[in-house]
């Protein structure tokens, strides 16, 4: 027989699989979930690399076949995916990429346990959630990439620290792919009840493109001639029904592509299901929309607002890993990479966009240069915008959302010129209005405006307490003229490329030029004043060791003595922190 070898786990993948092992057990139920995800992106490979290298004509048919034996109390999981070759069951069951522990343990560390699990999917160690339910895994694999002529090998663990590889001499695996047999524990018994695996597929696979198939028992009723009735001279028999259970592989998904049916045949839960079973969420979409174009370039698309913040973007609002739109080529995965479908402001999106028109063996060269890649992308960022414009109709609804996502709003007013008006209408700012923190729109500013006030004025803050201390705020309350908190950082730069709302220009009052429309008898009063303490501010500007600028009389200040303002064309010190921040 052949050589079995043992190998040692990355140390990493011993701690995870402790963790997951330890720690995770309050749902094992998605173990089935991760092992069918994995067996549906070896199909979307292969079937991949079938079209692009292969002669295209592989008439592989693509399915995942889930089977328990209740003799041998194992649940096997098979695949006709692109299996995998001895350096790969080395390099993807054997160790973890780095970051994607550390992301995983630093997530485990918050969030309550409800959601621990539903962490495993996204950080590269799904595969591990087998051990959830089995204390021994067999991985049995034949790969696409070898060849005709491929070796069959088989990977085998009982968790701890170590697992062996040998050459493989059981049922051989047509083509390629991986059959994994699950060797349950003493207290999965319910596992092996083809009902209740039933069920959790349905419950996580329904949306899986290919086929899943269970085994499972079917009564079947038939009619035969009944024995105990003697058929009448000249008359058919008598029959009688009978019921026959037989297992057989029973089809678990629909298998239109919910992107490819008519949005009028969709229902919000179906919508629902789809974005948690392929973004691997466990939160509620705000809000979806799902569009066809036809013309010059055709494709369909699905675009999600999530409920929360996904999870690396909470880390870094411009995580490079963040996986947001899935492209598709007539129905094929293609992947997840292509950033060019959207400006970075709309990261946070989830969604799909399957063409017809783009080449299966498109490539990141062809499409960045591709006029249909624009096309597409400002198709989306319209579509987008508008579902920001639906939830803005219900303030309450909105809310959430500029909670979550405002921040993206806001790069999209600094960084995209063509959308910058539109998304202004969405912004919203705190403000002196009423005693409220809540945030107001510039809409609603304009309408709440005095009588000859000159624009819309804010004050640039750390917060909106250092806000309310300013000086430089003392005339215009005096004037009762409402004043928006700047306390983001990029609110100070969004405000700056809002430049005009509704013909109102956006003052700051923290610069030296801050127009509050004073009458001319307050200008005269100013160039009095100043003529009359000339020899004052060259001493005091001496006295602060010139560091400031100019020394002036101001009309603006009603309380203090005296206030700082910058220059007119400064940058603030709240934006100068800012800056300093991003520069690391
Ligand atoms: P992820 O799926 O996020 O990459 P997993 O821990 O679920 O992480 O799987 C690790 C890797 O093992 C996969 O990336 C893949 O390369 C390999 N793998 C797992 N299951 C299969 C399978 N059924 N067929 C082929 N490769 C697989
Ligand atoms: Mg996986």
């Amino acid at each position: 027989t052949a050589q079995e070898e043992t190998f040692e786990f990355q140390a990493e993948v011993t701690r995870v699989m402790d963790i997951i092992i330890n720690s995770l057990y309050s749902n094992r139920d998605v173990f089935l979930r991760e092992l069918v995800s994995n067996a549906a992106d070896a199909c979307d490979k292969k079937r991949f690399l079938s079209i692009t290298e292969g002669d295209g004509g592989d008439a592989t048919e693509f399915r995942i076949r889930v089977k328990a034996d209740k003799d041998a109390r194992t649940l096997t999981i098979e695949d006709s995916g692109i299996g995998m070759t001895k350096d790969e069951l080395i390099n993807n069951l054997g160790r973890i990429a780095q970051s994607g522990t550390a992301k995983f343990m630093e997530a485990l560390g918050k969030g309550g346990q409800s959601e621990d699990i539903n962490l495993i999917g996204q950080f590269g160690v799904g595969f591990y959630s087998g051990f959830l339910v089995a204390d021994r895994m067999t991985v049995v694999t034949r790969s696409w990439k070898d060849g005709a002529d491929a070796k069959q090998y088989r990977w085998e663990s009982s968790a701890g620290s170590s697992y062996t590889i040998c050459e493989d001499d059981s049922e051989p695996i047509e083509g390629s792919g991986t059959r994994l047999v699950l060797h349950l524990k003493e207290d999965c018994e319910q596992y092996l009840d083809d009902f209740k695996v039933k069920e959790l597929c349905n419950r996580y696979s329904e949306f899986v493109t290919f086929p899943i198939q269970v085994w499972a028992e079917k009564t079947k009723y038939e009619q035969v001639p009944d024995p105990d009735k003697e058929a009448k001279e000249g008359e058919e028999p008598p029959m009688k029904t009978v019921s026959k259970t037989a297992f057989e592989w029973e089809t678990m998904n629909k298998m239109k592509p919910i992107w490819m049916r008519n949005p009028a045949e969709v229902n919000d839960d179906e919508y629902t299901e789809f974005y948690k079973s392929t973004f691997r969420a466990w939160d509620e979409p705000l809000a979806h929309t799902h569009f066809s174009l036809e013309g010059q370039v055709e494709f369909k698309a699905l675009l999600y607002i999530p409920g929360v913040l996904p999870y690396e973007l909470s880390r870094n609002m411009f995580d490079d890993t963040s996986r947001a739109m899935r492209l598709y080529v007539k129905r094929v995965f293609i992947n997840d990479k292509f950033e060019e479908l959207l400006p970075r402001w709309l990261m946070f999106l989830r969604g799909l966009v399957d063409s017809a028109d783009l080449p299966l063996n498109v490539g990141r060269e062809i499409l960045q240069h591709s006029k249909m890649l624009t096309v597409i992308n400002k198709r989306l960022v319209r579509k987008a915008i508008a579902m920001f414009e639906g939830l803005a109709e219900d303030e309450e609804k909105y809310k959430p959302f500029w909670t979550s996502f405002g921040k993206y709003l806001k790069v999209g007013i600094v960084e995209d010129e063509d959308n910058k008006d539109t998304l202004a209408k969405l912004a919203r700012f705190t403000s002196t209005h009423g005693d409220s923190k809540d945030a107001v729109s510039l809409a609603s500013y304009v309408e709440r405006m005095k009588e000859g006030q000159k624009g819309i004025y804010y004050i640039c803050a750390d917060s909106r307490s250092a806000a309310l201390m300013s000086p430089a705020l003392e005339k215009a309350r005096k004037l009762d003229y409402e004043v928006l908190f700047m306390t983001e950082p990029l609110d100070e730069l969004c405000a700056q490329a809002i430049e005009r709302f509704d013909g109102k220009e956006l003052i700051d009052l923290s610069k030296e030029n801050a127009d509050l429309g004073d009458a001319e008898e307050e200008k005269r009063e100013k160039a009095i004043k100043s003529e009359e303490t000339e020899e004052f501010r060259e001493w005091l500007k001496k006295a602060v060791d010139s560091k400031v600028q100019k020394v002036e009389v101001s009309t603006r200040l009603v309380d203090s003595p005296a206030t700082l303002v910058q220059s007119a064309y400064g940058m603030s010190p709240t934006m100068q922190r800012y800056m300093k921040a991003q520069a690391v």
